[in-house]
């Protein structure tokens, strides 16, 4: 019995010693995972977040204009590739309040338009209620502007765009947490669509956006 007991007791003794070591190596571990579960560490992965931290000089581009009011700024809360909705996506979420008005970030054709659904929230359910826009680009790439208002487009299948006009006023149906504008592009390669980075005239040049920073369509002087 003694000797059952104080093995106990060392045993306690010895994880109260440790426990803090214990604890350090289980948050090493939980860290471990949280990162390589929620990083795409995919290459194109990789390259677009090269590009967005300006390591990657892409000049040829095209520059995209930012898809609100000249004058306006937003916050992009959402990144590509990013860890919570954008894990597998190349798109970015400018923060906006519903209604604020949507312009077309680059010219082209009107390709698809969606402007009934009247629901939005958290979850993968509400996606078929997203309203959107796609516009065809004449270098064979297109753009998708989503979470719309309800009955919030202004522009038809088949209208040519400019770039820099009015097409719509965002919204929060769809797969969303809260009123944004969720932007995408996608270039058709071999049949597919794969998505791609683009970067846009904002105050300090032509740039890939990056996350959590606030930004302001320049003016035409
Ligand atoms: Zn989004």
């Amino acid at each position: 019995m003694n000797r059952n007991e104080s093995k106990t007791g060392h045993a306690l003794h010895l994880y109260s010693m440790y426990k803090p070591t214990l604890y350090l190596i289980a948050m090493f571990f939980i860290l471990l995972l949280l990162n390589s579960c929620a990083v795409n560490k995919s290459p194109e992965a990789t390259r677009f977040r090269a590009l967005q931290k300006g390591k990657i000089k892409d000049d040829s581009s095209y520059v995209y204009a930012l898809p609100f009011a000249v004058g306006t700024k937003h916050r992009l809360v959402q990144g590509y590739f990013s860890r919570f909705t954008h894990r597998n996506r190349a798109a970015l979420d400018f923060k906006m309040k519903k209604g604020t008005a949507i312009y077309a970030a680059r010219g082209g054709v009107v390709a698809r338009v969606k402007e009934d659904g009247d629901k939005g929230g958290l979850d993968a359910a509400y996606r078929q209620y997203g309203n959107n826009i796609i516009i065809n680009h004449n270098d064979g790439t297109r753009a998708g502007y989503w979470h719309l208002q309800h009955n919030g487009i202004v522009v038809n299948v088949g209208d040519t765009v400019q770039q820099g006009q009015l097409i719509g006023y965002s919204g929060n149906t769809g797969y969303t947490a809260f009123p944004h504008l969720h932007f995408i592009v996608w270039k058709s390669e071999a049949g597919s669509w794969r998505q791609i980075g683009t970067r846009f005239q904002t105050r300090k040049g032509a740039k890939y956006l990056r996350p959590l920073k606030k930004y302001k369509r320049p003016g035409k002087d």
